[in-house]
């Protein structure tokens, strides 16, 4: 028996699960308050330049899941690219200069100014600059001082974390830090997956033709409300899990972010990303869009200075803060959502969590399969499928 589906959100969550369920025979209806398709991941030409802009700030594309690497290649061809980073900071002597991330080989010899090899960097490093007295990093700034020393911390994760996060890095988990890895090598490729790649057209399109089918409905420029709901048999929601009960019970934290856009005519920076570990630099990083695009040639160039501050209730919630604070508030709508029927509470702001595209796509899926499968077996719907706390 087909049902009729709203999914709230016409980003990756909204956009799989709403195609999985219109392949089974359902009816979906996908509603976004924005005046585009593809949530943060949207990407859109600029008209002077040409240039593919990611316009919520840059998305590379990194998995080791095959199903989900074959999944968006259904849909879009991905160009080959490797996200490298650089960052301007100080070296050792305090002078400033342009390094390689995330921290390596490279990264060592430069800013000690040395000749080492990948042996004698690591004992270098184990030797006498991290601090081995920290047995089990907690915060971030132990997981830091326990695996690179002061120095490098120092120059390139200190300040750039506290403007990113607002607080001091003893204040956040070690959990943060772990995404980046420390080489003792040459390679500068800022990802270990195996799959890693940009849409040849853009996020949006991929997304576009995810939508692209004859049982799925889109409306944009439609912010959901809860009495939307009696119209379908079921919702998915992609919103943000504090918004859907209005708040009742307070705001969940979030960070935004700013971006101060620029053109320049010709290269301004010569790589797509240079983050800015200095705390006295008010901006986290530039990101000059076209270098994400390298087999595109463009004259022009368009660039984000990005800043980043405390969610206010006007701004995009782009990044959930989960300190212990939020953690108990988030706890406290997950129970309110638990006695809530009719709802699935999907995607990075429905679970508030920090979501990469790929995972976001497999829980998508997941979701989608887990859903069909208790409808068909008479049982109700759950409000995550997922661990969210
Ligand atoms: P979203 O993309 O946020 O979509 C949710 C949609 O719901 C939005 O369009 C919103 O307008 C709509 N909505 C919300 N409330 C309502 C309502 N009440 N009514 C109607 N519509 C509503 N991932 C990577 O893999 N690689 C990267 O390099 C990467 N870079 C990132 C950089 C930044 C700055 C950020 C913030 C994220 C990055 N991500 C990256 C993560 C990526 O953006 C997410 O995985 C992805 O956007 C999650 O998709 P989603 O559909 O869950 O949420
Ligand atoms: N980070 C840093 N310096 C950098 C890049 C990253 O201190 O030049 C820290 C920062 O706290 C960030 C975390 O490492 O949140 C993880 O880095 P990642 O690139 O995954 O950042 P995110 O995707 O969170 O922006």
């Amino acid at each position: 028996m087909s049902g009729k589906y709203l999914m709230v959100g016409a980003g990756l969550s909204g956009a799989v699960i709403g195609r999985c369920l219109a392949e089974a025979g359902h009816a979906v209806d996908v509603v976004d308050s924005r005046d585009h398709i593809g949530g943060n991941c949207h990407t859109k030409r600029d008209e002077k330049t040409d240039v593919m802009v990611h316009i919520y700030g840059p998305h590379i594309f990194h998995t080791d899941d095959e199903e989900v690497w074959d999944y968006v290649n259904r849909f879009e061809r991905f160009m080959p690219y490797k996200n490298r980073v650089k960052t301007t900071s100080k070296n050792a002597s305090g002078e400033r200069g342009v390094f390689s991330l995330p921290i390596n080989l490279h990264t060592i010899n430069q800013f000690f100014g040395k000749t080492l090899n990948p042996e004698e960097a690591a004992t270098f490093i184990a030797e006498e600059q991290a601090d081995l007295s920290i047995e089990k990093p907690e915060t971030f700034e132990e997981q830091a001082l326990r695996f690179v020393g002061k120095d490098l911390y120092e120059a390139f994760f200190k300040g750039y974390t506290i403007k990113q996060w607002g607080m001091a890095p003893s204040e956040l988990p070690a959990s943060i830090l772990k995404r980046l890895p420390v080489r003792f090598n040459y390679d500068d490729n800022y990802f270990f997956h195996k799959y890693q790649g940009m849409p040849e057209n853009g996020y949006t399109s991929m997304i576009e033709k995810i939508l692209d089918h004859e049982n799925i409905n889109v409306k944009l420029s439609t912010t959901f409300t809860r009495e939307m709901s009696v119209h379908y048999d079921h919702v998915f929601y992609s919103g943000p899990l504090d918004g859907y009960f209005e708040y009742e019970l307070g705001r969940l934290g979030y960070r935004t972010l700013d971006f101060e856009r620029f053109t320049f005519e010709g290269d301004f920076q010569g790589c797509a990303v240079m983050n800015y570990g200095e705390e006295e630099v008010p901006y986290t990083r530039i990101t000059e869009h076209k270098h994400f695009s390298p087999w595109e040639s463009h004259a022009g160039s368009v660039c984000y200075r990005e800043y980043s501050r405390a969610a206010e209730p006007a701004d995009i919630p782009y990044y959930p803060i989960r300190q212990v604070k939020e953690k108990e508030l988030l706890n406290a709508y997950v129970s309110l959502a638990e006695t809530t029927s009719g709802v699935t509470f999907v995607g990075r702001l429905g679970t508030y969590r920090y979501l990469d595209m790929d995972v976001t796509i497999r829980e998508a899926l997941d979701t989608a399969k887990s859903f069909m499968s208790l409808q068909n077996s008479g049982q109700a719907a759950k409000p995550f499928f997922v661990s969210v706390i």
